[in-house]
């Protein structure tokens, strides 16, 4: 029997269970989606990587760095979803015809990366947390975690990575921002967490991989450079993206612009990297964003491939 709506409800709130059980629900569905995974949490928790194509020109979008932020979640396996239904269908989008695209690309799409930190800021925790008494001493003796954006043991996953972090350390000092904390404590060392040090090995191991999509809430923002780098060739496809969200393309200022992912991929690696600063209003987004973020994001996630 034929199914009639293959598009799953996505305006929900999605916690670790919501995505592991969507992710479980898409692969069953196209054979062209591969599921495989980063690794694991410092709580155990199941980090997926979905593989839509076999081409060999490879993207990547990542989801949810950040607690608070799990909208980005939905956002990402709504696209996965919609683009292997068209792709069904034999569809063209956006002049893309989506079955001759999987030949010669393939998109990597981790939609939640810190899937402890989702569920703190979701659920809050509880004394079955064996970190119970040192995340609640991080949250300030609260139980209420709905602004939390670390991972289990408060590393701040967008510090973790190896760009400018000695700096960074400096300016931690000077800021206090304790060891271990709700936001932007950036670790012992650069990938010292396991969620972090798992995304770094497998953009290593899939290099040449371009460009590198990380999707945060709010502001409506582009960043695409790291402390006034970038790397050659990509103001031209950011600008296009700008041009098709309506996004700003601007510059990480202050301590948002050491230790992400864009700022590890463009200093680093030489990798054409974009963080996108997803909608507009106060974080935690609420879920009802979230159709108007993916109207406007859909053509950036659908054209990002073939623009780099
Ligand atoms: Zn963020």
């Amino acid at each position: 029997m034929k199914k009639a709506s293959q598009i799953l409800p996505m305006e929900i709130t999605m916690d670790s269970a919501a995505m592991l059980k969507t992710v479980r629900e898409l692969n069953g569905r196209y054979p062209f989606l591969t599921v495989t995974t980063l690794g694991k949490s410092i709580l155990g928790k199941e980090i997926p990587v979905l593989i839509i194509g076999h081409g060999k020109k490879k993207a990547l979008y990542v989801g949810a760095h950040h607690g608070m932020e799990w909208i980005t979640a939905n956002l990402l396996l709504r696209f996965v979803n919609e683009f292997c239904e068209l792709c069904q269908a034999d569809r063209t989008v956006y002049r893309l015809n989506l079955s001759h695209l999987l030949q010669t690309y393939s998109i990597h799409v981790v939609p939640m990366l810190n899937p402890d930190g989702v569920d703190y800021a979701i659920h809050g925790t509880t004394p079955a947390n064996p970190l119970y008494n040192r995340v609640i001493g991080m949250n300030g003796g609260s139980d209420d975690f709905s602004r939390w954006q670390a991972n289990a043991r408060g590393v701040d996953l967008n510090h973790n990575y190896n760009a400018g972090f000695a700096e960074y350390k400096r300016l931690e000092e000077r800021e206090k921002i304790p060891c271990g904390a709700p936001t932007r404590f950036s670790g012992q060392e650069p990938e010292s967490e396991p969620e972090v040090r798992a995304l770094c090995n497998y953009i290593r191991f899939h290099v040449p991989i371009k460009p590198i999509l990380t999707l945060h809430t709010q502001g409506e923002e582009i960043y695409w450079k790291s402390r006034g780098k970038t790397v050659s060739g990509s103001e031209a496809p950011v600008r296009k993206l700008a041009s098709l969200c309506g996004y700003t393309m601007n510059e990480a200022k202050g301590l948002a612009s050491y230790g992400g992912l864009t700022d590890w991929c463009i200093e680093t690696c030489n990798i054409p990297a974009v963080t996108l600063e997803c909608g507009k209003g106060t974080n935690p987004l609420p879920v009802s964003a979230f159709f108007p973020i993916y109207a406007r994001l859909r053509e950036v996630l659908f054209v990002s491939p073939t623009l780099f």
